[in-house]
């Protein structure tokens, strides 16, 4: 009987950025309890990849290239997951990039790079995303916020404020779609291994070691850290949890 509470045969989840990074460790817990997978990116060669890597699990996998920033090319893809799959239970907003500048130093352009890609994409895929959702009967959310949802970085003006906005956005849609028992929460991840934060160990001299430090866990996060959170957020188990904003970090937040 427990299990059958995080038991997600039958489901279809869209997760954007699900073809690597956080998304695609989000995208193989819910394969391994028995979803179909939408797998929405940019990066055809790396969606092949994360398809063929979660096919290998017993579910239904596709890739749905799209850019999260173009609301045609989101629409198109809805469609395409409903046509193929049948039906749209539960969707992770994971896409995101930064662009690490103080606020004089950044331009508009880059500030709506920004924004489009974490904040407005959540907007879009959700709305469009919402027939299907309240058709499923247990329609899940799940927004991808940050460290940068709480705290504030000198070098994270957009990013910040995109990721801020995520946790608002996903109280209003709380309260906005309970009624159709749809969830709708968010993870807000602290310092995890990927090409995001590699780029940035990269850019900043000691980045590394400061996280390590400021993490009570004493590590980074792994991808693998977040299937449980998703499967959590994705079953029936979570179903009187809505409009929150919990953290995966290794007491980052709770750090004095
Ligand atoms: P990655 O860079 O590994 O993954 C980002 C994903 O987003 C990629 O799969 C990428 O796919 C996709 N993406 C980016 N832009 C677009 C776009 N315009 N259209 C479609 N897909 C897009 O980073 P992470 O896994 O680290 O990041 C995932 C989420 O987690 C982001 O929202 C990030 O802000 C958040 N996060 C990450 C933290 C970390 O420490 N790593 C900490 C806190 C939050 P493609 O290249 O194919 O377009």
């Amino acid at each position: 009987m427990t299990s059958s509470r995080f038991d997600l045969s039958g489901k279809v989840a869209i997760v954007t950025g699900g073809n690597g990074g956080i998304g695609l460790g989000m995208a193989r817990g819910l394969a391994d309890a028995g979803a179909d997978i939408a797998v929405v990116g940019r990066n055809e060669t790396k969606s092949a990849a994360a398809v063929a890597d979660l096919r290998q699990r017993g579910v239904k996998a596709i890739a749905v290239s799209t850019d999260v920033t173009d609301m045609a090319a989101i629409a198109a893809m809805i469609d395409r997951v409903v046509k193929e799959l049948g039906r749209i239970d539960i969707l992770v907003n994971n896409a995101g990039m930064s662009i690490r500048k103080p606020p004089h130093e950044l331009e508009l352009d880059e500030w709506n790079k920004v924004i489009d890609t974490n904040l407005t994409s959540a907007f879009v895929c959700s709305k469009l995303a919402y027939p299907a959702l309240k058709a499923s009967g247990n329609g899940k959310v799940i927004n991808i916020g940050s460290m940068m949802s709480i705290f504030g970085a000198s070098f994270a003006t957009a990013y910040a404020a995109s990721k801020g906005g995520i946790v608002q956005y996903t109280r209003a849609c709380a309260n906005a779609w309970a009624p159709d028992n749809i969830q709708v929460n968010a993870i807000l991840p602290g310092w995890i291994d990927t090409d995001l934060t590699r780029g940035a160990r990269q850019q900043v001299s000691g980045l590394h070691e400061r996280v390590l430090a400021r993490t009570p866990a004493g590590r980074w996060g792994d991808i693998d850290d977040f299937a449980g959170i998703a499967v959590f957020l994705a079953s029936p188990a979570s179903n009187f949890v809505t409009g929150t904003a919990i953290p995966v970090d290794g007491g980052f937040s709770v750090m004095a």
